[in-house]
């Protein structure tokens, strides 16, 4: 049996020490926050039945490594698939595109040359099976030339633009294809909130006894003489035979100092994006159409990226009868968005909202709640997959798998854990 340290109880950590667990190690898990499910977690009113997640979430019905962990915890009866619609921004309207047939009628495109022009083009996209060949263009380039202008800058670069704000034209067409590729119109999510799965994942590792230490930040990871790594924490100074790190790249850059220069260099190059999301609940609804996710663009004005009305995905009755609205936006962390009060952004906000709603009033805000991580989307460059770090490290016993690693595809929770659960078979693979 080897002792094993896991550094962060979001899905990723909590994932990897199911199967580590399960593999007859001893295993201990260090969370920073007092809480567990990383940039998942969610919180909770008195008066909610259900969670609310920080930062808006769902998963696709194509999330295959979600659905397999709630198969192998016996709950995938839990899940619930709701249909709501996302609408895109036009000439100052919103339209749906939340079907095939609603993206192709979209009426950014001419009409019949564009629409079949988008058709034949996604459906390429979707069709493809590598992906190698489109990392060695941006997606402004690619999109551009194969889609054409009209499409594109309708459509298209509103979504890029959000997305990586300055960095909109870096971005690689893998990212873009991935993105196509994996993602379902038809969303899903676990009954109580994102919160409840972690949760129950966190309390089923503990009754296999997974050691899960909260409010307890890891300062240090040294490496031993023979073999095997001292964790410095707030809990003091523990060895283990592995560690597993699911940190930022900068964090564990400075967690661990004595990586080689050239890995260290390699996780320091990688580049992203922070969030800024307010959440709010309201008195009422705010889109009469039902409509859950607006799509909308800077350059039309709008004060944030994307306006989420939760409760049109899920019912309000989960959450006191309260209609609950994210306004967010990914930016890079010397924003002032990063520095501005609840207040103060509460006053930027407003008025993006009462420009999807003419009625809305700002006496309709019950509660506000302002989440900001610095560290929230991935920006993959040109030939990003050469700039990969190694989930095993070149310090003997050190793995490090994050979000930035799951490339080509798209940060969310279904890679955290596939790419937690293939650090473990790495892991497990070296004993
Ligand atoms: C705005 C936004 C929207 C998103 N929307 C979706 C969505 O709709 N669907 C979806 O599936 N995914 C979504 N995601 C992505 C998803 O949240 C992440 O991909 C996933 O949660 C990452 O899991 P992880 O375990 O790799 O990392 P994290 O969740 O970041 O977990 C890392 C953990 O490490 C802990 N930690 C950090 N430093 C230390 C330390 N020194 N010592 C101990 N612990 C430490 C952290 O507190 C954290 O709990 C979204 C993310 C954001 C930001």
């Amino acid at each position: 049996m080897k002792r094993i340290a896991i550094i962060g109880a979001g899905l990723g950590g909590m994932a990897a020490a199911f199967d580590l667990r399960r593999a007859g190690h001893e295993v201990t898990i260090f969370e920073a926050a007092n809480y567990v499910g990383g940039l998942a977690a969610g919180f909770k009113e008195s008066n909610w039945d259900w969670s609310v997640e920080r930062f808006y979430h769902h998963w696709f019905l194509s999330d295959k490594e979600i659905f397999r962990l709630l198969d192998d915890l016996g709950v995938r009866d839990r899940v619930v698939t709701p249909r709501p619609k996302t609408v895109a921004y036009y000439n100052g309207n919103f339209y749906p595109l939340d079907s095939p047939m609603a993206a192709l009628t979209f009426p950014g495109y001419s009409f019949p040359f564009g629409m079949a022009r988008f058709g034949f083009v996604t459906v390429f996209l979707r069709y493809l099976a590598g992906w190698r060949s489109l990392e060695k263009t941006t997606a402004y380039e690619w999109m551009q030339r194969y889609y054409g202008d009209r499409i594109y800058t309708n459509l298209f670069e509103p979504m890029l633009v959000g997305k990586f704000g300055p960095h909109y034209k870096e971005v690689n067409m893998a990212w873009m294809w991935a993105r196509l590729k994996a993602r379902t119109t038809r969303l899903a999510t676990f009954r109580g909130g994102m919160q409840a799965f972690s949760d129950l994942l966190a309390e089923r590792l503990r009754k296999e006894g997974v050691n899960l230490l909260l409010s307890t930040p890891v300062q240090r990871i040294t490496p031993l003489e023979h073999g095997g790594v001292q964790l410095d924490s707030s809990a003091g100074s523990q060895t283990f035979d592995v560690c597993l790190s699911t940190t930022s790249p900068s964090l564990m850059a400075s967690l661990a100092p004595s990586l080689p220069g050239s890995y260290l260099q390699g996780l320091l190059n990688l580049k992203s994006m922070g969030a800024v999301v307010m959440v709010l609940s309201l008195k009422q609804q705010i889109s009469t159409q039902g409509y859950y996710w607006y799509n909308m663009p800077k350059t039309a004005g709008y004060p944030f990226l994307a306006m989420v009305e939760h409760t049109n995905f899920l019912s309000p009755e989960y959450f006191g009868g309260e209609h609950i609205v994210y306004c967010g936006d990914y930016l890079d962390t010397d924003h002032e968005n990063f520095n501005l009060s609840k207040e103060e952004l509460l006053q930027r906000f407003l008025p993006g909202l009462s420009r999807i709603n003419p009625q809305f009033s700002p006496d309709w805000v019950r509660n506000a709640w302002l989440w900001r991580t610095a560290y929230a989307q991935p920006i993959p460059l040109l030939n990003h997959s050469a700039n990969i770090p190694a989930i095993q490290t070149p310090m003997s016993g050190l793995y490090y798998a994050g979000m930035s690693q799951v490339y080509p595809w798209d940060r969310g929770t279904n890679f955290a854990v596939e790419i937690g659960r293939k650090a473990a078979q790495l892991i497990l693979a070296g004993f």
